[in-house]
């Protein structure tokens, strides 16, 4: 079965209908872009797949494997297997990175009955798994995403999922603050995780971030809705074209 299955998700905000209807499918072992306009409820789709409090589901459903994913507090996605990285990564003052990470995992590990892993065999595991995303060392000592700079940021977002391993990633980028080299290393540090048992929703707006990812399908959304899917190709006609004439043909 599917990993994930959105068919005909309807979301608001207090009154306000954000998605209108969202019918999406994510196969295991394939990652997915979704692209679209500013406003158009690319972040809302990600609150709602986390459980975010604030949204109202008026419709539709969301199913991970065979449970029902909007029945799950969001707690209890985190521990089975769904990882969701948000636009604005939270900054912890006095909260040591490599603990909150060791904090994170072992939450995961204890879920699934696994003995936790102890603070020096951690260490190891994120000091392998940082080198490989270029991460200076003290990052892991640093307060969580304190003074970090957005590419930081974003590194040690795919740190913390490359030690997490999920069956699900959700991946809100932001659109602004990630230098070149930055994006480089993130989409080589999530391509590196493709793997028969890892699937991603990957929110961007950034046409090179998809040439180094090659995502297997690539989603348009627009006004609460997907109005166009496609291969990694529906990305470059974006690049060259924009969104305009997608959204014109659509209506
Ligand atoms: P995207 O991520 O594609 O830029 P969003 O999901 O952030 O889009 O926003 C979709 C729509 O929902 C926008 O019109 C936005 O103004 C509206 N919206 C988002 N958050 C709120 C909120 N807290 N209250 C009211 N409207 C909101
Ligand atoms: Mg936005
Ligand atoms: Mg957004």
């Amino acid at each position: 079965s599917h990993i994930l299955t959105v068919s005909g998700l309807k979301a608001a905000i207090g009154d306000t209908p954000i998605l209108r209807g969202i019918d999406l499918v994510v196969p295991p072992g394939e990652i997915h872009a979704v692209m679209g306009p500013n406003g158009s409820g690319k972040s809302t789709l990600s609150y709602v797949l986390a459980g975010r409090a604030d949204y109202e589901v008026t419709g539709g459903s969301a199913t991970y494997g065979e449970a029902d994913l909007l029945e799950m507090e969001p707690e209890a996605r985190a521990a089975a297997g769904i990882f969701l990285a948000f636009q604005a990564p939270v900054e912890l003052p006095g909260v040591n990175n490599a603990n909150f990470l060791r904090t994170a995992l072992n939450a995961q590990r204890r879920a699934r009955g696994q003995d936790e892993i102890d603070a020096v065999a951690f260490l190891k595991l994120a000091r392998e798994a940082g080198k490989r995303l270029s991460m200076p060392d003290d990052m892991l000592k640093r307060a969580v995403n304190v003074g970090f700079s957005g590419g930081e940021k974003k590194r040690n977002e795919v740190l913390q999922m490359a030690l997490l391993k999920p069956s699900l990633a959700i991946l809100d980028e932001t659109d602004s603050g990630l230098d070149v080299d930055a994006l480089r290393i993130v989409a080589e540090g999530v391509r590196a995780l493709r793997a028969p048992d890892f699937s991603a929703l990957v929110i961007t707006h950034h046409q090179r971030l998809l040439e180094i990812l090659v995502p297997d399908r690539v989603h348009v959304m627009s006004k609460g809705r997907i109005i166009r899917s496609g291969d990694a190709q529906l990305a470059r006609e974006i690049e060259r074209e924009g969104y305009s004439a997608l959204i014109q043909e659509a209506a």
